[in-house]
């Protein structure tokens, strides 16, 4: 009989739990506590505080926690934090709740969801905040855009969050549920992929390479950005079901929903997405080298090599290269895999795939999906189709993308 493989301990040493039941929930809204809706970023990271996705977090950041991330890159004594996790709120509900209130957390039906236990109100100064996470404070830069849109006024304290009446999403897990599967498959080395886009052959390359060395592999679909013109999530989880259910190794591969808000940040978006794959039980955790990026706003290999100076997490960083098309092997492979470069090789991206579908040049989507999963894509074009006609309108080809 095998022995047990011990699992990765989660980040500060334990797996943070804010979950309460709905009915001690609304016993402790009854009190009559100024409540606030939560916009789409704070919901999202109202959820991962609470299943212990951000552990050691407790909830949304206080000021002393904030300044400790902004400067000096810590969210407790040796505990590396990148991203600042803040609630943002607006002046008049700012004015009103202080320190040792409570404040209800309503979804966007106006539903009491969590409470905030309030420790902290402070004020944020957005260059100090830009600078830190983005490494700039260019307007053209989407985060930066971003934070000037949210009030500089925040509220920090623990929080206690109903997960039973938070929004459902497709194959959203916890870090509980995915470190009990780790464990069930008593797999040693558990392998985490992130991505926002559809499954592409370069993509492919880099799960069937993990798989050689690893027990298994987790791939964790990104979802929260809804980014215009990016595919829907049940689009990209409807081509990773295919794969898993046809292709893949039976009961190695795992699909995860991450839940994560847009937020561009590059390096170290990388270590925060690094940080959350500790909590959720996986050993390793592949980091391309424009990683989280946009632009030109990082360079090259940022994303690697910030896991070089923050070296607090206990999960294995595995940097690749980009896998690329080669004609001259024609085959996938990184520039580590063969000698050629410029136009002998051709780029993989999810950017083309919307493009050849946007565009009808659907016998191109070969070159950059595997045939069945083009197959698959174009069948949900085409069923897109409204009765009787022969094309595909604009507007109905825009149901697989957000709008
Ligand atoms: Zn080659």
């Amino acid at each position: 009989m095998k022995s047990s493989v011990p699992l990765i301990p989660p980040y500060g040493g334990t797996l943070v739990d804010r979950t309460v039941d709905a009915g001690s929930l609304s016993r402790s809204v009854a009190t009559g506590a100024p409540a606030i809706k939560l916009a789409h970023d704070a919901a999202i990271h109202l959820g991962n505080l609470a299943v212990g996705c951000y552990s050691p977090l407790q909830g949304f950041m206080t000021e002393e926690i904030y300044q400790s991330v902004i400067a000096d890159g810590l969210c407790a004594p040796g505990l590396n934090w990148t991203i600042p996790i803040l609630l943002h709120v607006e002046t008049e509900i700012f004015a009103k709740v202080k320190p040792g209130e409570a404040l209800v957390l309503q979804n966007a039906n106006g539903v009491a969801v969590a409470t905030l236990n309030v420790e902290s109100a402070f004020s944020i100064a957005p260059d100090a905040y830009c600078k830190s996470v983005y490494g700039t404070t260019s307007k053209t830069h989407p985060g930066v855009q971003d934070l000037l849109g949210k009030p500089p006024t925040c509220l920090g304290g623990t929080v206690s969050v109903a997960m039973e009446i938070m929004p459902k999403f497709r194959y959203l897990s916890t870090p509980a549920v995915a470190r009990a599967w780790v464990e069930a498959k008593q797999a040693a080395t558990c392998v985490a992929f992130s991505t926002r886009n559809i499954c592409h052959l370069g993509h492919e390359y880099l799960h069937n390479t993990a798989l050689e060395s690893a027990d298994a592999l987790c791939i964790s679909i990104i979802t929260g950005a809804q980014v215009k013109g990016s595919f829907l999530p049940d689009v990209i989880f409807d081509t990773y079901e295919y794969l898993l259910g046809n292709h893949y190794p039976e009961d190695r591969v795992l699909l995860n929903n991450l839940r994560l808000p847009p937020i561009y940040g590059g390096p170290k978006e990388a270590f925060l997405q690094a940080t959350m794959m500790q909590n959720y039980g996986f050993t390793d955790f592949i980091v391309g080298r424009d990683h989280a990026g946009i632009g030109d706003f990082y360079s090259k290999y940022a994303s690697q090599k910030i896991f070089e100076m923050l070296t607090s997490l206990d999960i294995g960083i595995r940097p690749i290269s980009e896998p690329r098309f080669c004609k001259v092997c024609n085959k996938i492979t990184t520039e580590r895999g063969c000698r050629h470069d410029g136009t002998d090789v051709r780029t993989l991206n999810g950017r083309d795939v919307r493009r050849y579908l946007m565009e009808n040049r659907f016998a191109e989507l070969d070159s950059i999906l595997r045939p069945e999963l083009s197959n698959l894509l174009t069948r949900m074009f085409e069923e897109n189709l409204a009765p009787g006609s022969t094309e595909l309108c604009m507007r109905e080809r825009r149901k697989l993308l957000y709008e």
